[in-house]
């Protein structure tokens, strides 16, 4: 009977073992919105049970210290191997002047071969006490054995150097494509500054990313959102390259980001899939989802407005495409199962949008438009009936609000990122950092959502203070309005049983009392798939 028993016994606790195999348990966390949860038990990379019996066996526990747990902050637009590659570039964001400019391209002559190409990001002639754009022969002359390209901080104007130029065969005979536009200096020649368009005259000759690259890039970019707390990202723009890079860390098990990737609208990008369908279920990535450009940006004059600008009232913008070519792109994906998400920034590119969206989209397929910066007032209902969502992100009109006046005038400013007027008519506004155009913290993402302030205060009472988002608003900003724009409503955004098992944990409560404490709180523990991806502290000590 006494061995009959421990044989139960053994038999049982065997069983118990086997069962609680692979599930984690976070214990001693404040989690957001649940005041009576402590400790969350998790299984499959999803949450299994809220204030679980701690005497389970569990793999692995993890202490979160009373940390303040939030769902897992999803960036809801970026650039993933952009980020990465950024990071491996010059970094000119801030740089007060083109003179710090020219000593940093200097730097990097000398510790580079002749002849490879000198890449930057990040200058913008906004932020100097000289405003008009530079010029090739400024960096002549610290360059001229180096071909050497700088991206504007928008992305949308190349800064090139004659060496570039002389590589790719740039003169005063070369035609300006649609969508683009080279500057010229007094003597009629191109004066090193391409915009939009124009800018893959040069691109075109840069050696490009092999999937060595990317993968690289991507494990760097990673290793910042983590950091960062992101737990996933909605990736605006990816190619055959990107894909197989991703494929490639999530079969070795290192991908700690879950990706959300629009395809890239060139047909060697989309041809697999038009023909396969979309890819989802798939828990770290989903391809689903077309990326398109109708028009440039605000800071290049290249966003697409229905007046002209107020600062050249020769210009109202570019547009990439026509009424009707959006219309049967969208025709196309949506019944392929594709949603479309159309960049647009200006007004006139966003009313062309809603109509292509209107003619030819499919509610049900949830098509968005990346950035609506500039909507008319006419249009924000037209969100909600199309059911159309509105990419947003809020560090963009923070980094924007000190010149966005002059471009605009006085009148058009109510209409510029209008957060507010979108989330009150119950239109998810997901939001996201555009990295590497912004630095992808979100927790300066929802102080700009909520304050419509830099990070110093100005301006006092906020710009256009009537668009703030409320604090909850604006993590649902970074949670559950991109998880809905990504069709993971049911999987992510929340902390709910089912869920993934995502979680950001901070140091703070988020409050808007003193909402310049949000850039001073720290994230301590990223956890992705109920597995710790980021921690700020060694365990050991
Ligand atoms: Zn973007």
């Amino acid at each position: 009977m006494f061995l009959f028993n421990r044989f139960v016994l053994t038999l049982f606790f065997i069983l118990t073992a086997t069962i609680s195999m692979g599930k984690t348990l976070l214990k001693n966390g404040r989690f957001y919105g649940l005041p009576n949860v402590s400790s969350v038990e998790c299984k499959d990379g999803r949450i299994l049970s809220f204030n679980p019996n701690h005497s389970n066996f569990y793999e692995s526990t993890i202490d979160l210290k009373n940390g303040w747990v939030y769902p897992g902050f999803i960036d809801g637009h970026m650039h993933l191997t952009g980020l990465g590659w950024a990071l491996e570039t010059l970094d000119l964001v801030g740089t007060p002047d083109k003179l710090s400019i020219i000593s940093i391209v200097k730097k990097a002559t000398l510790n580079s071969p002749k002849g490879r190409w000198i890449q930057g990001r990040g200058w913008d002639q906004n932020d100097w006490e000289n405003q008009t754009y530079p010029t090739a022969l400024d960096l002549d002359r610290v360059s001229a054995e180096h071909p050497v390209v700088l991206r504007r901080i928008d992305g949308h104007a190349l800064w090139a150097n004659t060496k570039a130029m002389k590589i790719a065969g740039i003169s005063n005979k070369t035609i300006e494509p649609d969508g683009g536009k080279i500057l010229y200096d007094k003597s009629n020649k191109p004066s090193g500054i391409f915009i939009d368009n124009a800018m893959d005259l040069i691109t075109a000759f840069i050696p490009k990313s092999t999937e060595e690259d990317k993968y690289r890039q991507t494990v760097k970019a990673q290793t910042l959102l983590n950091s960062l707390g992101i737990t996933s990202v909605h990736d605006a723009g990816v190619g055959v390259n990107d894909i197989s890079a991703y494929k490639k860390l999530i079969g070795e098990n290192l991908l700690t980001v879950r990706i959300f990737a629009m395809l890239n609208d060139s047909p060697e990008d989309v041809e697999f899939f038009l023909e396969n369908g979309p890819v989802t279920q798939k828990p770290f990535l989903t391809i689903r989802t077309l990326k398109v450009y109708m028009d440039g940006a605000l800071g290049s004059r290249g966003a697409a407005l229905l007046e002209p600008y107020s600062d050249d009232p020769k210009q109202s913008g570019l547009l990439f495409m026509d009424k009707n070519n959006l219309s049967s792109i969208v025709k196309k994906f949506n019944q392929a199962g594709f949603q479309v998400n159309t960049h647009g920034i200006g007004d006139k590119a966003i009313r062309i949008i809603l109509d292509a969206y209107e003619d030819s989209g499919e509610k049900e397929m949830r098509n968005r438009i990346e950035h609506a910066q500039i909507v008319h007032p006419n249009d924000i209902n037209r969100f909600k009936e199309l059911g159309i969502i509105p990419a947003m992100q809020a560090t963009h009109c923070t980094s924007d609000m000190p010149w966005a006046d002059e471009r605009l005038g006085e009148e058009r400013l109510s209409r510029a990122y209008p957060w507010q007027s979108f989330a009150q008519l119950g239109i998810p506004v997901p939001g996201g950092s555009d990295a590497p155009v912004e630095f992808p913290d979100p927790l300066v993402g929802i102080y700009a959502a909520i304050t419509r302030q830099d990070s110093s205060g100005w301006p006092e009472g906020g710009w256009q203070p009537q668009e703030r988002l409320t604090l909850e608003q604006a993590i649902h900003m970074y949670t559950l309005w991109p998880a809905y724009a990504s069709f993971e409503e049911n999987d992510k955004g929340k902390i709910e049983l089912g869920y993934f098992a995502d979680f950001t944990v901070l140091d703070k409560p988020l409050s808007d009392e003193n909402p310049k404490m949000i850039l001073k709180t720290k994230v301590t523990h990223t956890i992705v798939n109920g597995k710790v991806v980021y921690q700020a502290y060694d365990e050991s000590k």
